[in-house]
């Protein structure tokens, strides 16, 4: 089974008080598809302008992704530029330049709208609906999203909510999405806007899922040096929607050992910049780690 990807495929330029990487590849795509692809065929949709390297396309290439969604428009490439704090739980945005995303209408190859497990990766809600809209049936549908669109389309957002199987988002997103800082409190809330799993990121100190069994508490796979935690958000989802749709069975009695790829290959991404690391893993770092964190959990 695989999985259909949607998101942004952008440049990033990345500041952290050890050093500056202009024009990396990321976009919440990028990092979610190149995790998923460890696990199954990520098909893609997204959009790059013609300044976009070929190089990035052969990193998408080289790990299989499928890119008949993936349209080249005249324009810019959507381009997001951050900085991190010495303590790297603390970014600002910069910039975001929307570029050729601002009018990006994709319609998909017939193929992709039967794809059984569906990744609205972090994008404008209206698109990630409209992606959605032209989706028959699927399983499984995830939807991850950001402050940006918290702040300039939450009624889009609102929308979105009761179509999805599970909403992910990090804790200060979760706080303003419903106006409760305690993410515990937060999490019924959002379920009455609709998804019936809510996934609440919490960087360092991992995830909790909430669903109709309750709450499932995740680690996140401790680090001793953390080089840029970029994408690792997108990662985190990526894997967990690749091991998903790699598997058999119902998604529910799978998305405990989702998260916990999810962490593992998320915990890779913050090891470089960009997608150093996530592009040159073997199958091995990804089962190792899994067995050390589950060691560390166990009791
Ligand atoms: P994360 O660190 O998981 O929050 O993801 C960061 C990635 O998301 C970067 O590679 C950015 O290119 C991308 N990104 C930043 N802002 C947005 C946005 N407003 N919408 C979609 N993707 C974004």
């Amino acid at each position: 089974m695989s999985l259909l990807v949607v998101g942004t495929t952008a440049l990033d330029s990345i500041k952290t008080p050890r050093a500056e990487n202009p024009r990396l590849l990321g976009g919440s795509a990028s990092h979610a598809a190149v995790a998923a692809s460890y696990f199954t065929t990520p098909h893609l949709v997204g959009a790059v302008g013609d300044d976009f390297p070929r190089k990035y396309i052969n990193l998408y290439r080289r790990h299989g992704l499928d890119l008949a969604g993936l349209e080249r428009l005249a324009g810019q490439t959507f381009h997001w530029s951050g900085e991190y704090e010495l303590n790297m739980n603390r970014r600002r945005t910069l910039d975001t330049v929307l570029g050729v995303i601002e009018n990006f209408s994709p319609t998909l190859p017939p193929a992709y709208t039967r794809l059984p497990y569906v990744l609205l990766a972090n994008i404008a809600p209206d698109l990630q609906s409209h992606v959605l809209d032209q989706m028959r049936r699927p399983k499984f549908v995830v939807a991850d999203t950001m402050d940006l669109w918290l702040n300039i389309a939450r009624s889009a957002l609102l929308k979105l909510l009761p179509r999805l199987d599970c909403l992910v988002l990090n804790d200060t997103e979760a706080a303003q999405l419903v106006e409760e800082e305690n993410v515990i409190a937060a999490l019924p809330r959002i379920h009455r806007l609709g998804p019936k799993y809510v996934i609440v990121k919490k960087g360092e100190h991992g995830s909790i899922l909430s669903g109709p069994k309750g709450l499932f508490i995740a680690p996140a796979y401790p680090l001793v040096k953390v080089v840029d935690p970029t994408g690792a958000g997108d990662s985190f989802v990526g894997g967990l929607m690749g091991h998903l749709a790699s598997q058999t069975g119902s998604p529910e009695n799978n998305l405990r050992a989702a998260i916990l790829q999810g962490s593992v290959i998320a915990s890779y991404c913050c090891e470089g910049f960009g997608l150093k690391k996530t592009d040159r893993l073997k199958t091995a770092d990804l089962s190792r780690r899994l067995r050390e964190l589950t060691r560390m959990v166990k009791w």
